[in-house]
């Protein structure tokens, strides 16, 4: 049920961080994976360590907020492979600042790297896995797709915004026999983070208090729910968005 030998996946921003952790889980799987970043050294790096479980892998250099580039790492990814099963949608960023101090550039910034590159992924993708009779999408939320926080109005948008789309995509593309799903990770150490951790006082200490597992998340805690968004053991969960979080979202 989980053995996905064969198929092939393009994990955004997976040359780092969680998206790394995923593509390590489905790589394990035996998916052959496409990094799309735009950080060709660490892409290489993570083709690399990818390479060394098993499957063969690639890195398109891509930045997701860029039609075009996106357009070409898709045709890339048929190119090579001849087939595309799972868009794994999880290049992100964060720019930490209260509304009224948020620009239009910076607000266009993180709603373009977080929800439009989705958007433009799974437009992209869509054909191939509708051609193929089915496909897995994985979009990345956050525990900001649920709660508020004063310090990143734009993030919360984007990630609030990726549950809506998932939705929305599950629905119109349910008959064409592709799953579309969001996961919403707690809080897990990441570069992203321990930015966050060095500009938020008490931020580590406050999730440790309130994750019910006493820890943040490691990448490597990202990899199960990939491999099972992926594969056929989740050919009836469609728009859903599953928190991956130790328990942080159920915490009172
Ligand atoms: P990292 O900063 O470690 O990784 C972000 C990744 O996104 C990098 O691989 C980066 O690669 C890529 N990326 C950023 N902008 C672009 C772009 N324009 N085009 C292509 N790739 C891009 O962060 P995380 O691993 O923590 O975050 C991954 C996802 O998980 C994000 O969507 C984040 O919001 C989400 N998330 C993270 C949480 C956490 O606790 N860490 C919690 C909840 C959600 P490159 O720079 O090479 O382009």
């Amino acid at each position: 049920m989980f053995d996905l030998k064969g198929k092939v996946a393009v994990v955004t921003g997976g040359n780092g961080g969680i998206g790394l952790g995923m593509a390590r889980g489905l790589a394990r799987a035996g998916v052959r994976v496409v990094i799309a970043a735009r950080d060709e050294a660490k892409s290489k790096d993570a083709v690399k360590e990818l390479e060394a479980l098993g499957p063969d892998a690639r890195a398109v250099a891509t930045d997701v907020t860029d039609e075009a580039a996106v357009r070409r790492m898709v045709k890339a990814t048929l190119d090579a492979f001849g087939r595309l099963d799972v868009l794994v949608n999880n290049a992100g960023t964060n720019i930490r600042k209260p509304p009224h101090e948020v620009s239009l550039a910076e607000w266009r910034q993180v709603l373009d790297t977080n929800l439009t590159s989705a958007y433009l992924c799974s437009h992209a993708a869509y054909p191939a896995m509708k051609t193929a009779g089915g496909g897995k999408i994985v979009n990345i939320g956050s525990m900001m797709s649920i709660f508020g926080a004063g310090f990143a109005p734009a993030y919360a948008a984007s990630k609030g915004g990726i549950v809506q789309f998932t939705r929305a995509c599950a629905s119109a593309w349910a008959r064409d026999n592709i799953q579309v799903n969001a996961v919403l990770p707690g809080w897990i150490d990441t570069a992203l983070t321990r930015r966050a951790r060095q500009e938020i006082p008490g931020l580590h200490e406050r999730v440790l208090e309130r994750t019910p597992a006493a820890r943040w998340g490691t990448i490597d805690d990202m990899a199960g729910i990939a491999v099972f968004l992926a594969s056929p053991a989740s050919d009836f969960v469609t728009g859903t968005a599953i928190p991956v979080d130790g328990g942080y979202s159920i915490q009172g």
